[in-house]
């Protein structure tokens, strides 16, 4: 069966319901109603012939009993023949018998007997005891023994109480059949009325039938109808489906078919809104930490940065900067890292603060958007601090991992949003830009963002253009700071990078380098370092009072993790024609964090060259004795904040001391930077250190001139 056929029969169903049965029932009444007017058009018609029979009959036996009369007294008065009285006999008893007969009839007629049995049988017993007198009368005038006329008088008494016995039973008979004939019309019309009653019963019952099943089925269409509008609409949540999994389970029906059509569609639907919303949590939600990611953070941002304009109430926005998360992570490896980053959106999580939302921007940087603070900017950057203090002491508390106690500081920069005419890019800069002021100044720093530092962000974009024109247009040189032994004789130098910036002057490393290994230029710079100290180093060759000097080459550590470092340093060793053994390559303590076993392989790679290492600004890093003892070093390198300081400063001494005795147990030479006094000189001899760098002896200088300064006499100790 088709669908729509089926369905048409759903719709008539309750009509059918209601005109089949009532069209039933209309025949049935009226077969009953024809059957009962024919019983008593019967009743009547029987009834009528039995009056008509008793009127004939009454009128036949009074001519009869005249001509009886007639016949009885000519036999008394005339002699008739045998023959005669015989004949005249004969025919008298053959019509007594005739109306014996009509009355015997009329006793068993349906009237007579409603009427009164008894009174048919007293009509009867009259009869008789007429017909027996006059057969009587009858039977003495045909033998003419006697006289008849005794039997006709006694004949003559019954038939008048016979006469008036019937005529007192017709009168009865009429009345009886009159009545007879009211009961049965009586009988017809209640017929009709138990029909129509009956009739309206049932009708009411099949109306009320049709009407519930028609509710019914105008409830499970419109289940059916709700079902696909929630199916159409993709925005909203989808009702349980009870009532049309009951409907699909039904045994038969046209709605079994939809309502299974619709489960079909429903479990695609969910399959499809679950994709969605995966595809969703993916694109907007970090999976690490399930906490919105910076896309979502940006159109939150944006709401509220509407909103806060229209309302002219400010919002903030926090960024928040684990600070040295690396630590972690190379410390305790990346799934201690992750779990800590889980623990902190969970913390951040706990925050209760109307209007806020937290979300992770990237790797270790959560944000905070904090929507209705303050219509005044001053109580809106109270409430705001106040705000961010409590992240401060959220986030500090030790964090439990792996039976230790993990610490972490944590830096944090604020905007202020309300007025128009800022975007949400320029939002995230802003508090960007903060974080990395409070970076700067102490732990746990909480810092505006401040117009200042936008010109300073600024002037740091602009440092990165020129320094990318820089390398093309070849502004960078080398300076050169001799590095001399305890007597104050020469044995090599430092080569340091200057840049000529063509309108700003010659910028200090100080202020360039930084940048270059945040933005990764630092590997083609240090590239050409190499280069460049390679070409010195073979320069030098030409004078037997520099041809021995060593010449040590900062390497960053982005720089020394390039895949192709070792072939590059062999490079320009060759292409220069450089002596291996008379370069030295100065690493910090980052190059090693975390990439322990990189490291020293690589270190051995090269040292199999002939090239030698210091660790530069020793002191300062995560120093262990640990990796200390393992990496292929030639010298340790005191970094000059400990030296500067020496002549005041006990802890300096101290650990300027711990250094030279480390030195001496890993068998390294040891070399102080930054000696601007003879005094640093004199107290580092004293304590056997092997080799000095600074001011006192060199500044950083050309080539050339340290060439020169080679030749000059060594200082004075004393
Ligand atoms: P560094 O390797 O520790 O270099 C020593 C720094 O101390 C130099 O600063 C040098 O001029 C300075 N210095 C030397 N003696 C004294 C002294 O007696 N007193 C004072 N106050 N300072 C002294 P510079 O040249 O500004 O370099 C700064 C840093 O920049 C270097 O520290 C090094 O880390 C980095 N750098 C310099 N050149 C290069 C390079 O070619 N490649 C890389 N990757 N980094 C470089
Ligand atoms: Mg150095
Ligand atoms: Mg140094």
């Amino acid at each position: 069966m088709k669908p729509t056929r089926s369905l048409l029969i759903v719709f008539l169903l309750p009509i059918l319901m209601v005109l089949l049965p009532l069209f039933l029932i209309l025949v049935l009444a009226t077969q009953a109603i024809k059957a009962q007017s024919l019983q008593n058009y019967q009743l009547q018609s029987n009834d009528l012939n039995t009056l008509v029979q008793m009127a004939t009959f009454d009128r036949k036996i009074s001519d009869l009993h005249q001509r009886i009369t007639e016949v009885l007294n000519r036999v008394a008065v005339t002699n008739l023949s045998a023959m005669q009285r015989y004949t005249e006999y004969n025919f008298i008893n053959q019509e007594l018998n005739k109306v014996g007969q009509s009355i015997d009839q009329l006793a068993t007629s349906p009237l007579i007997l409603d009427l009164s049995p008894e009174s048919a049988v007293t009509l009867q017993r009259a009869f008789h005891q007429y017909q027996l007198f006059i057969n009587m009368a009858n039977g003495a005038a045909t033998l003419n023994q006697s006289d008849p006329g005794f039997f006709l008088q006694e004949a003559h008494n019954h038939f008048s109480t016979f006469t008036l016995f019937s005529q007192q039973v017709f009168e009865e008979l009429t009345e009886r059949a009159r009545d007879r004939h009211r009961d049965s019309y009586q009988v017809l019309i209640d017929l009709r009325l138990t029909t129509l009653w009956i009739g309206v019963g049932i009708l009411a019952l099949l109306i009320s039938t049709a009407a519930l099943v028609a509710w019914r089925i105008n409830n499970r269409l419109m289940t059916v109808g709700d079902a696909i509008l929630a199916l159409s609409d993709s925005h909203k949540k989808l009702p349980d489906f009870h009532a049309i999994k009951r409907m699909s389970q039904r045994r038969s029906g046209s709605l079994k078919r939809v309502a299974k059509a619709l489960m079909t569609f429903r479990d695609a639907e969910l399959q499809r809104r679950e994709a969605e919303h995966k595809v969703h949590r993916l694109a907007y939600y970090d999976t690490l930490t399930e906490l919105p990611n910076w896309q979502l953070m940006k159109e939150h941002l944006a709401r509220s940065l509407e909103t806060s304009q229209q309302t002219s109430v400010y919002g903030a926005l926090i960024y928040i900067d684990v600070d040295d998360f690396k630590r972690i992570n190379d410390g305790n490896g990346h799934s201690a890292g992750d779990t800590i980053l889980q623990h902190i959106a969970e913390r951040l999580g706990n925050l209760e603060h109307e209007g806020c939302t937290v979300g992770r921007i990237s790797g270790d940087e959560f944000g905070i958007i904090i929507d209705g603070l303050a219509s005044d900017q001053h109580e809106a950057a109270g409430k705001a601090e106040l705000f961010a203090e409590q992240v401060c002491q959220l986030l500090t508390q030790p964090y439990y991992l792996n039976g230790n106690y993990h610490f972490l500081n944590i830096s944090q920069g604020l905007v202020l949003f309300s007025c128009p005419g800022k975007s949400v890019d320029d939002l995230f800069q802003y508090a960007n830009a903060a974080v990395h002021i409070a970076k700067k100044t102490e732990r746990n720093a909480i810092r505006f963002y401040d117009p200042a530092i936008q010109a300073e962000l600024e002037a740091r974009a602009e440092l990165e253009r020129d320094l990318r024109l820089a390398i093309e247009q070849q502004e960078f040189l080398l300076v050169y700071q001799m590095q001399v032994d305890n007597l104050g004789r020469p044995i090599g130098a430092e080569a340091l990078i200057r840049w000529e910036h063509p309108s700003r002057g010659r910028i200090s490393p100080g202020v360039f380098i930084p940048l270059a290994e945040e933005t990764g230029l630092i590997v083609p710079i240090g590239s050409w370092v190499l280069r460049a100290a390679c070409e010195q180093l073979v320069a030098w060759q030409a004078f037997a009072h520099t041809k021995e000097l060593v010449l040590a080459v900062n390497v960053s550590a982005k720089q020394f993790q390039q895949p192709n470092f070792v072939q590059e340093v062999s490079h320009a060793l060759e292409a220069s024609g450089a002596t291996p053994h008379l370069l030295k390559l100065e690493l910090t303590e980052s190059t090693v964090l975390g990439k322990v076993e990189e490291t020293i392989e690589r270190m051995h790679q090269l040292k199999a060259l002939g090239i030698s290492f210091a660790m530069d600004d020793f002191g300062t890093g995560y120093s262990s004795l640990q990796y200390l003892k393992r990496l292929p070093l030639d010298q340790i390198k005191i970094d000059q904040s400990f030296v500067r300081d020496l002549h005041q400063d006990t802890d300096d001494r101290a650990i300027v001391q711990t250094i030279i005795a480390m030195g001496r147990a890993l068998g390294l030479s040891v070399i102080a930077e930054g000696v601007e006094t003879v005094e640093h000189w004199r107290y580092l001899n004293e304590h056997q250190c092997h080799a000095y760098q600074g001011y006192y002896f060199c500044k950083p200088v050309a080539a050339e001139e340290m060439a020169r300064l080679c030749l000059a006499p060594p200082p004075e100790l004393a």
